[in-house]
């Protein structure tokens, strides 16, 4: 849903945040209010031959710029495998319950935090670290790791120790 809304219900709304933004979005001609939805965490996203990916497994707000990126790594996890010499039909299942196994964890930790971009705070209140060097490193988990290294370790729990050509 996508409806226009009135520069003064948004000027009031930010009104205690700084000059430049208050700027910025009084420069808006046209201002517009957005639904935005997303999902409760699915505690699986395969049943049977069926497997959920994308949006349909983790639809998530789109403060963490992540939603995309998931789903094309939940596409690509599952090609690699699919795409194997060694599959067989009959293990297509076992094949659904790894995809669910290595990629659901991803998107359930975005989920979690998924209605903030909250700069994480040591037990005792104070920051980390300057907050750019705490955002530059927050997702490290998540754009750090290789993917390529979670299909190796998939196609070892399969059984598949042969590597593809
Ligand atoms: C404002 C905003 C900003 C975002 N910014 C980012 C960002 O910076 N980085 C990022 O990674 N992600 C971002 N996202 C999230 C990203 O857009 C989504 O995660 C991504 O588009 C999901 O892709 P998808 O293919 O899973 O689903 P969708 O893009 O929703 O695609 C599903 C498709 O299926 C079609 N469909 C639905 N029902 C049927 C049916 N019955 N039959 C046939 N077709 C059907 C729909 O029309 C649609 O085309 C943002 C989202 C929003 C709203």
């Amino acid at each position: 849903m996508n409806a226009p809304l009135n520069i003064a219900i948004v000027g009031g709304d930010i009104a205690g945040v700084g000059l430049a933004a208050r700027t910025l979005v009084a420069a808006i001609a046209s201002p517009s209010r957005w639904a935005l939805y997303d999902i409760e965490e699915l505690p699986h996203y395969v049943h049977g031959r069926a497997a959920l990916l994308g949006d349909a497994a983790h639809a998530m707000l789109p403060h963490q710029g992540a939603g995309a990126g998931q789903g094309l790594e939940d596409a690509w996890f599952l090609r690699e495998l699919l795409a194997d010499p060694l599959l067989e039909k009959g293990s297509l299942g076992q094949v659904l319950q790894v995809y669910e196994r290595w990629r659901l964890p991803y998107p359930a930790h975005l989920l979690g935090g998924r209605r903030t971009l909250r700069i994480p705070r040591s037990p005792g209140g104070r920051r980390r670290g300057p907050p750019g060097q705490t955002l530059a490193r927050r997702f490290d988990w998540l754009w750090q790791h290789d993917l390529l290294d979670d299909v190796r370790a998939a196609r070892q729990a399969l059984g598949w120790t042969l590597q593809p050509a």
